[in-house]
């Protein structure tokens, strides 16, 4: 069930909802324009289904609209910023856009976000860095619920930290890959459950530390107020990643780590900590163009696996998607877009 709506509507619907919820004209446009890319791109959980935690984030004071980065050190090649906890789809574009000048001057930039609001989808940034022949390497923690159980523990200790990097390819499409350090995104858990859905075995704890394939777990509170957990992917080394994104991604930026118990806050921060290079100013720009086409040619020439369509470089699902996509229109739920018209009418637009 559910109704499928062309993106441009689902854009249109979206600006008006973040608009009526405070924000710009501008601002609400940016925001839509991003999460409609993220359904777009085949990844749902980041895409207008977030609509109804940002509303309740501005309206719970978490989510500030009309916010700009604070530039808090400018040493060149080294920023520190702060996202003052607006949008991040805004913050976030602001601070790529100062990194990447500072990346195409110098040649590298090390860029620290702290305090923005939901970044979306990560991919986003280094699409933009690619965009502009930049390697982009992004580590991020999320502060919003312990919601995912570090390896060898029975509970939520921190969030789906993603982690991204983007490769220019010369002359082809870049490599972007971009995913959260858990088995499965929590957003995934959300989508599924609003479709009433299980999900595989092996992504999954319950409110008591059991294996299980109910998603709402992690979405809806449990008996007692408790939630159950995600694992993280490839047992230690997803876990191990994940701490790095905390490390690099909350400590290092200065934006915080978690170390409590959950609050019920629906604010979702994320600190980003972000390598931008310049292959061009690196003096290994033709070895790094002739090798990175050899390898991505040599990787496509392995036998297609029983079952597998062939090889695919990251990037090329999401470049799929959009062109099917933006065809066929975007799927949305019956409760994602319940919710969507109930966001609406919290801040008084009146969605049909
Ligand atoms: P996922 O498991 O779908 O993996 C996506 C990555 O794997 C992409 O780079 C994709 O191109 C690549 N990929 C997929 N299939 C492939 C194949 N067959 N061969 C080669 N590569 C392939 O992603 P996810 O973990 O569900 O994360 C989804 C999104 O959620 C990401 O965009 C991530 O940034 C975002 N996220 C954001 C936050 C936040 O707080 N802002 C938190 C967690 C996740």
């Amino acid at each position: 069930m559910g109704k499928t709506l062309q993106a441009a509507q689902l854009r249109r619907t979206v600006a008006e909802v973040i608009a009526a919820a405070g924000s710009s004209k501008e601002e609400a446009q940016t925001v839509a324009d991003n999460l409609v890319l993220a359904n777009l791109s085949g990844h749902d959980s980041h895409g207008v289904g977030m609509v109804p935690r940002y509303i309740d984030a501005v309206l719970e004071g978490g989510l500030k609209p009309n916010s700009a980065i604070a530039v808090k050190l400018d040493g060149g090649s080294l920023l520190a910023l702060d996202g003052q906890r607006g949008y991040g789809q805004v913050v976030g574009a602001q601070a790529m856009a100062l990194g990447m000048e500072r990346a195409q001057q110098t040649g590298s930039c090390v860029m620290a976000l702290a305090n923005a609001h939901h970044l979306g989808r990560i991919g986003h940034f280094a699409e933009m860095a690619v965009a502009r022949g930049l390697v982009s390497i992004h580590f991020v923690n999320v502060q919003s619920r312990p919601v995912v159980a570090p390896f060898g523990g029975g509970d939520g200790r921190y969030g789906t930290n993603p982690f991204c990097v983007g490769v220019p390819m010369e002359g082809r499409e870049p490599f972007v890959l971009d995913f959260a350090t858990s088995r499965v995104a929590q957003g995934k858990m959300r989508v599924a459950h609003n479709e009433g859905r299980r999900v595989e075995p092996g992504y999954l704890i319950d409110e008591k530390g059991q294996p299980t394939t109910d998603p709402g777990v992690v979405v809806v509170p449990q008996p007692g107020g408790m939630f159950g957990a995600l694992l993280a992917f490839g047992e230690h080394k997803g876990y191990g990643m994940a701490v790095a994104c905390e490390l690099l991604g909350g400590a290092l930026t200065g934006s915080g780590t978690w170390h409590r118990p959950a609050d019920n806050q629906r604010s979702v921060i994320n600190g980003m900590f972000t390598v931008l290079v310049d292959p061009r100013k690196l003096g290994t720009q033709n070895e790094f163009a002739r090798e990175a086409l050899a390898f991505a040619d040599w990787l496509k020439q392995s036998p297609a696996a029983p079952g597998s369509d062939g090889v695919l470089l990251a990037g090329e699902p999401e470049r799929a998607a959009r062109v099917k996509r933006e065809r066929e229109g975007i799927d949305v739920d019956d409760t994602t877009w319940t919710e969507i018209v109930a966001a609406g009418a919290k801040v008084g637009a009146r969605i049909a």
